[in-house]
């Protein structure tokens, strides 16, 4: 029993310092993230970008492509999650915010949204009211609005959630670009057969543009399995912390012969659209192509529920069952 608990202590205390590193190395990540894309943005427009047909077309997209990819990487670093001590935040008004629907020309939902209160607990480790769906993270050591997880320099939360998606989205996109349109370009830095000239015609030197092409290939494919998996949780309605406590809560209905039920999940093309506040009473479709930012449906005190879940929480979960942040903490609270 002593050595079980020995080995434990020294694995809270090696995750301790992994949680002291990730936050200390936040800013370094940021600043040689913006160096990448800085140099993979000035590689594109410069190498590949004169090359394309039709630039009348390709221009004004390759320019909204990075143009979403910068806007949405500086509000996901910029941009505070949402914490349970801070007071509901105001939409507001300027140029760098969409305009919300007129109402009336809102698509119209076959039943209408189920919004009720969260339930309140407190936090064992702060001491501020957690409403439902809010995390404690114990790098920014504050209580985290729909967590998701610490990310960078700061939490994936409810304000900053679709950032991050989208931030990946067009990552994948640009990332994408590259590898298909740099083609030639690639075969040229790299002398093969028929592409073969003495001079690199283009002011970025040629090791930039071989490096910056290969890490696209590597970017595309790794950050496109995230934003993929970041999606798939948004269409059943689960943030990554709850994905994982609903497979155990599965585990435990399905051994008393129930079926859990996330009491969030209204269906994988409306929990999109909430996620992304794009349905009825939210915003137009097309805020998914340009750089905005927009409010989250919810201030993080109340929830969208299907029917049936209104107050009575997941199908198949009994009261008192509910994972908290300290069953995660074990018994080091
Ligand atoms: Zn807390
Ligand atoms: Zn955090």
């Amino acid at each position: 029993m002593i050595c079980s608990r020995t080995v434990f202590r020294c694995f809270k205390a090696l995750e301790r310092l992994g949680d002291r590193i990730t936050g200390a190395a936040g800013p370094y990540f940021v600043a040689f993230a913006i160096a990448l894309i800085g140099l993979g943005t000035v590689c594109f427009f410069d190498v590949i970008m004169p090359s394309l047909r039709y630039p009348l077309l390709s221009g004004p997209v390759c320019v909204l492509i990075a143009a979403n990819l910068w806007t949405h990487y500086y509000y996901v670093v910029t941009v505070a999650p949402g914490f349970a001590d801070e007071p509901p935040r105001q939409e507001q008004q300027s140029i760098l915010w969409a305009k919300k629907r007129v109402s009336g020309t809102a698509a119209k939902w076959t039943e209408p949204l189920v919004i009720t209160r969260a339930a309140v607990t407190k936090c064992r480790r702060c001491g501020q009211q957690k409403p439902e769906r809010t995390h404690h993270c114990r790098i920014c050591n504050r209580c985290v609005l729909k967590y998701d997880h610490h990310w960078v320099n700061q939490c994936v939360g409810l304000h900053n959630e679709r950032h991050f998606v989208l931030f990946m989205a067009y990552l994948v996109i640009a990332c994408t670009s590259v590898v298909i349109t740099g083609v030639p370009h690639i075969l040229r830095a790299l002398g093969a057969g028929d592409y073969y000239e003495p001079n690199w015609p283009h002011h970025v030197p040629q090791i930039s543009f071989i490096l910056i092409y290969i890490l696209s290939v590597v970017m595309a494919l790794a950050v496109g399995v995230m934003c993929a998996f970041h999606l798939w949780g948004a269409a059943n309605g689960e943030t990554t912390v709850e994905g994982h406590d609903h497979d155990i809560y599965r585990k435990v209905a399905k051994g008393r012969g129930e079926t859990f039920v996330n009491s969030y999940d209204l269906g994988k093309r409306r929990n999109l659209e909430l996620f992304f506040n794009i349905g009825e009473g939210g915003y137009p479709l097309y805020t998914l192509l340009l750089p905005l930012r927009i409010n989250p449906y919810t201030d993080g005190r109340s929830w969208a529920r299907r029917r049936g879940c209104e107050d009575a929480g997941h199908g198949g979960v009994r009261r008192g069952e509910e994972l908290t942040d300290e069953d995660d903490d074990g018994e080091e609270v």
